[in-house]
């Protein structure tokens, strides 16, 4: 998988990228991570990528032709924009290829969500500050939006690195143990089961006796029925059928 993020703190992304699985994935060839800052992309002479709201109103807003020229350097040539009148429609669409804007009104990440984004070959993940970005950014040029939450960040960049690091253990080859994934939170619509580890007795809290025993079929069952009992203790809206 590539993945190109559109930054103005391209060096946010610094140690993230070279650490964890995040590092591993990219020394296994398994993903390609790219980080491009806006400010390249601008024609202004301070490189300034924003401007005021037209309209009046407080903040700055991201103007549309830095990240327009960002997204097709990245993809290779310049887009069309046709049909404005009709509704319009950018001619980006590159099959396998999905341009994102982290965005607190867009779709709320979630495992599935990342599952379905995984699939993709490229994408390309544009960050936001300030007040946000020019609209016609979001209608034309966007595929989808992606929020971390109810919530609003200073930019976009935590974000995409949540996004980032969510998506590129899912790249199959990545984990050291694919089984990892399978019986993870949100895997299924359970939440995962208790872990131990060693030392099965410390300061008089011991480990279930189950976990010791050996018996695979047991301990399976035994897991099977504390992910239950947590998820509907915790999360029992996971457990409503859809
Ligand atoms: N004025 C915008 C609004 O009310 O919707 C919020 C802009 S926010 C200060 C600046 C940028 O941070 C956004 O363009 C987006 O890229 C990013 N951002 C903030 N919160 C986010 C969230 N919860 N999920 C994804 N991106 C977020």
């Amino acid at each position: 998988m590539r993945i190109d993020i559109i930054t103005i703190f391209p060096r946010m992304f610094e140690p993230v990228l070279n650490e964890s699985i995040v590092k591993r994935a990219q020394n296994k060839g398994k993903a390609k991570i790219y980080i491009h800052n806006l400010r390249d992309y601008s024609q202004d002479k301070h490189k300034k990528v924003d401007d005021r709201p037209f309209g009046g109103g407080s903040g700055m807003v991201m103007r549309p032709e830095p990240i327009f020229k960002a997204v097709e350097h990245i993809l290779g040539y310049r887009l069309s924009v046709i049909g404005y009148r009709r509704g319009p429609k950018t001619e980006h669409r590159k099959p396998n290829t999905r341009v994102i804007l982290l965005c607190p009104q867009g779709e709320r990440l979630s495992q599935k969500a990342a599952q379905r984004l995984a699939k993709y070959k490229h994408l390309i993940l544009i960050c936001g500050h300030y007040e946000g970005i020019d609209e016609r950014v979001r209608q034309y040029l966007v595929d989808e939006e992606i929020s971390i939450g109810d919530y609003v960040l200073t930019g976009g960049e935590l974000p995409a690195m949540v996004l980032v690091d969510c998506l590129v253990r899912l790249i199959p080859g990545v984990l050291g143990n694919k089984n990892s994934l399978n019986f993870e939170s949100f895997a299924g619509n359970l939440l995962e089961y208790p872990q131990y580890t060693r030392p099965a007795h410390y300061r008089r809290m011991k480990v279930p006796a189950i976990l010791l025993s050996g018996n695979h079929k047991k301990i399976a069952e035994w897991r099977e029925n504390q992910a239950i009992k947590r998820t509907k203790k915790i999360r029992p809206d996971l457990l409503v059928c859809e």
